[in-house]
């Protein structure tokens, strides 16, 4: 990429920007005190702008460089890794696929891993866990791999459905044992999901404001015995979550932190 950088603002040398389209530049940019042009090729330009200097910049692929950062990530049983990292998954550990794109839920965020370290805590052996924000699908998938019956997400977003979906399938979890819909919780459920409306687990990465709003739902959708685990809390936050549990009979809080984040356990 050939740029040409003369030093001034758009608006110091307005006068010349004209001559420096008129030169053939492709694109104008003004970063830190400095104009930068963009050309195809170097040119010869006017006496008014000849006090710039012309640089060869090498390409940057973003995407290669954000690509190349990933590393996998260790949560609990379950290591997660970009589908080019499968290689890199420990002896013994659980693998969990994800694409990283438009949806959240890579395992890089600390709520993330933090839920998947608590599902991978759980016996989840034929349990049906109900995963509210699924984003990626990574909670709900990661409770398929534990050994749940079913991992059920659901996300106001409709962009998520399709990607979850399409993440399950490239961890080969089986048809029937995870599902993903366009929706949340408070909602009707598909007759097909659960017989009675219940789940074993129910697991949700959104906000604390949300958490104490949805606490009542939370409580309907888990018989007796039944584990919440509540993330994408602020610690700053924490003092909501915990009075909504309260309020609603969840008993056995427990809290863990890390930096600005908690996650918080409670039985039903
Ligand atoms: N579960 C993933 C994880 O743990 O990484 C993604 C969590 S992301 C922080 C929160 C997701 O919740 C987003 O995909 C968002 O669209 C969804 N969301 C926000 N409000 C919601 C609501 N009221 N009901 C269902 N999903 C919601």
């Amino acid at each position: 990429m050939l740029v040409y950088t003369l030093p001034g603002t758009f608006d110091t040398r307005e006068a010349h920007l004209d001559l420096l389209w008129e030169a053939g530049a492709t694109g104008l940019e003004e970063r830190a005190g400095h104009i930068r042009a963009y050309f195809d090729e170097q040119t010869g330009l006017p006496q008014a702008v000849s006090d710039g200097e012309w640089t060869n910049e090498a390409e940057q692929d973003w995407q290669a460089e954000f690509k190349k950062n990933l590393k996998p990530v260790q949560a609990g049983r379950v290591t997660i890794v970009p589908p080019w990292l499968t290689g890199e998954v420990p002896a013994g550990q659980v693998p969990l696929v994800i694409e990283p794109g438009m949806a959240f839920g890579t395992g890089h965020h600390a709520t993330t891993r933090m839920a998947v370290e608590a599902l991978s805590a759980l016996d989840l052996s034929g349990k049906r866990v109900m995963d509210v924000g699924t984003g990626s699908g990574v909670l709900a998938i990661a409770a398929a791999l534990l050994g749940a019956e079913l991992g059920y997400g659901v996300d106001i977003d409709p962009i998520t459905v399709p990607i979850a979906r399409e993440n399950a399938e490239m961890n080969g979890v089986p048809a029937g044992r995870v599902r993903f819909e366009e929706g949340t919780l408070g909602e009707e459920l598909p007759d097909d999901v659960t017989p009675d409306g219940l789940f074993d687990v129910l697991v949700a990465n959104l906000y604390a404001e949300l958490h104490d709003l949805l606490a009542g739902e939370y409580a309907a959708h888990l018989p007796g015995g039944g584990a919440l685990v509540l993330t994408g809390i602020l610690t700053s936050k924490l003092p909501l979550v915990r009075d909504a549990l309260e309020r609603e009979g969840f008993t056995d809080v427990t809290v863990r932190e890390d930096g600005e984040w908690a996650l918080v356990t409670a039985t039903r």
